[in-house]
Order: structure tokens, then sequence, then C-alpha cells
């Protein structure tokens, strides 16, 4: 991080690792007159898309291109300046009500800033309707207006929209980096910061969790016996329900206290007090929150079981790295013993049936097989075949 050309006041300072892609960003910041109206910033998951859009909506406002510290740079990163708008959804796509909404908006001068800056955390998730209607406004922008569009790849966005947009491309962001930043902005031990930052793969906001919440390791750390205990058939089948019990403990607990405030705050909007009485016509709005809140505990379980294959995945990785006798960091250092005692034990073939057995159950999970089924089977794949 030494090379960093940004003071950590600056409001790049949580864009970590990422020098090559601000620059030009910040060149645009620096010379308005060139501006750029419409920009796509991809990067894979946890490489910090969205933290790089809203820095750049900061800078774009700030009187000083990004100092981190003025008002303009501290209401923009947290998303309440008037002139920066931002659009995040947990929905499966963009309905085009919003965008239409955002169009109407961009097409306003700036109240307060320099910039109208409107920003799209997930213009993936936007259908091909969708999509044109931004298309028209990106065409034709006015004078003052910035669009920010975030995604994991310039695939995932229409072609028509990607050739009128300037490409930003974050990369995965190197694991000390991540480490450093736990240890800056978190005041996390260097030691667990560097356990973390591995641990995650470089996953910013999953790195940042692990070192938080001891619960979280503990439950990685559960994850990841899993390789080495299941022996049987019926270890493998208690290991994949135990798993499910994991994901499903982790999305209650992720989501209850939100879907109360959620509800308290829709009863208050309809008038109705709360723990009070709702009159019947009111009562398909409650059922339609309820509805939203089920789907989502439900995509937030298949998540952690995805996030549990990867942890999984980065386990034999680590496994296969030991038994070819590649020198490179272990990115679970900290299981290191379990893994040697399973790299001594199986064999390298053992170690690729194990991790296409885990491709293929992330695939079978993300179609819309039973996530128990689909983990039995795993569990299965992954008992051991050659005895030491
Ligand atoms: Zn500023």
């Amino acid at each position: 991080m030494s090379a960093t050309p940004v003071s950590a006041a600056s409001v790049w300072a949580d864009v970590v690792g990422q020098d090559r892609a601000i620059a030009p960003l910040q060149a645009a910041v620096e010379r308005p007159a060139a501006m750029t109206h419409a920009w796509l910033v991809t990067g894979p998951p946890g490489s910090g898309r969205s933290v790089a859009g809203r820095a750049f909506a900061a800078a774009l406002q700030c009187p000083e291109g990004g100092c981190g510290q003025c008002h303009a740079c501290t209401t923009a990163l947290a998303g309440t300046h008037a002139d920066v708008t931002v659009l995040a959804t947990e929905k499966v796509t963009i309905g085009i009500d919003e965008v239409r909404s955002l169009v109407a908006t961009a097409h306003t001068s700036p109240t307060e800033g320099r910039w109208r800056v409107i920003l799209v955390e997930d213009a993936d998730r936007m259908t091909e309707r969708t999509s044109n209607l931004l298309l028209k406004s990106i065409e034709e922008p006015p004078p003052r207006t910035v669009w920010i569009l975030c995604a994991p790849s310039a695939e995932d966005v229409m072609v028509t929209i990607r050739s009128r947009s300037r490409h930003v491309n974050l990369s995965v962001p190197d694991p000390e980096a991540v480490a450093q930043l736990l240890v800056d902005r978190d005041g996390v031990e260097p030691d667990l910061a560097r356990e973390c930052a591995y641990a995650a793969q470089s996953h910013i906001g999953m790195a940042r969790r692990l070192a938080r919440d001891s619960d979280a390791r503990a439950r990685r750390s559960q994850v990841l016996a899993l390789a080495t205990e299941i022996r049987g058939v019926g270890d493998a089948v208690l290991a994949a329900a135990d798993l499910v019990k994991v994901a499903e403990d982790d999305a209650a607990a992720a989501t209850a206290e939100r879907d109360i405030e959620e509800r308290n705050s829709l009863l208050r909007t309809l008038g109705a007090d709360d723990g009070g009485r709702l009159p019947p016509a009111l009562r398909s709005q409650v059922k339609q929150l309820e509805e939203d809140q089920k789907r989502r505990a439900t995509r937030h379980k298949r998540d952690v079981l995805d996030r549990a294959i990867v942890d999984l995945l980065s386990l034999y990785r680590d496994v296969v790295c030991l038994q070819v006798g590649a020198t490179v960091p272990l990115v679970n250092e900290s299981h290191r013993g379990h893994i040697s005692d399973l790299a001594g034990r199986t064999t390298l073939a053992d170690s690729m049936r194990c991790l296409d057995a885990l491709a293929l159950t992330r695939e079978r999970l993300a179609g819309n097989v039973s996530p128990l089924l689909a983990l039995e089977a795993m569990a299965l794949a992954l008992r051991p075949r050659t005895a030491a």
C-alpha cells in the first residue's frame, strides 16, 4: 500500500488495493471539461464496486476533489447528499419504475453540488426493457449529469450500454492490503486481520465480518471441519443437515431484527398503532411484506450455503497446494494441521474429485434443488476413498 497516490484521509481510503482503477476516476474529477457521462465500474464480489462508486461520487462533489472530510464528501459517502442518488437493491431485478424515476432525476440540474450523480449498484439486474430506458438517458446526457453503473463484469450489462460507458475494472485486492484495511480502519489485531483477509479470499465485507464476529469464525471452522470429519454415510447425512441448520440460523439472525423494524415502519405508514388491530383492507400490504421477507430469508440462506461451499473449495485448494508441493500462502493457514493431515492421507485425484463435487453442488444450489438434498450428495462425495 506504500505506492498509494492518495492520502489516507481522502475519499479513496477505503477503495483497497485499486490504484490502477482509481487513476482514471480521479483524472476525470480533475478535468471536468472532459467528463464522461456514464461510467461502468466492474469487479468481482467483495472487491468494493459500490464503495468505489460512492468514493467517485464524493470526489465529484468535493471542492477539493475528494478530501474525505468536507460536508460534500461525508454526505456523498453516507448516501445523504442531495445530488447523489444511489439505487441499491436486494431484489433479483431492478424495476422499470425505479429506473424511470432515476432517469427523471438525471434530467434535473444539481441543487447544491457540482454534478448530478446517479449510482446504480447492481446494473446487471436490469431486464432488456429497463436497460433500454436507461440507455436513452445515457445517450443524451444533460451536461452536468454523471451515471455510475456497477456490475460484476462488463458482460453483465447490455452491449449498447457498455459501448456508451467508460469502463473501470477493479481487481481482486491483495489479501495483505485487505488485512491492512482491517487494522487501520476497524482496529483489528494484525494477526487476526491477516487470517481473516486470507480466509475471505480478499472479499472485503466477508473479511471484516469474520474479523469482528467470533461466531462467524466458529461457523466457518465448523464448515471446514466437515471435510476432515466425514468418514461414512451416516456422518455425511448428519453433516449435510448440520450445514443447512447453520445456514438457517445465520439467515434468521441476519434478518430477524430488520423484519420487525420493517413491519413496524409499515404499520406506522398505514396509520396502525404498533401491536394494534389492523383493518382488513390493510392486511394484504402486511402480507406482501411478509412474503418479501420470506424470500429474502431464503436467498440469504442460499448465500450462506454458497459461501460454505466456497470455503470448502478453498480448503481443498490448500490440500492440493500441499499435495503438489506449491509454495504459496494457504488460504486457511490457521487450519494447516487438518489440511496437511488430509493431504497426507488422500491423493491428488481424491482432491480433484472433491473440488468437482463442490463445483457441482454450487450449480445445483443455484438451480432449484432442495439444499438438503444437494448438500447430502456433496457430503457423500467428500468421503475419503483412499485409506491411509
Ligand atoms: Zn471533500
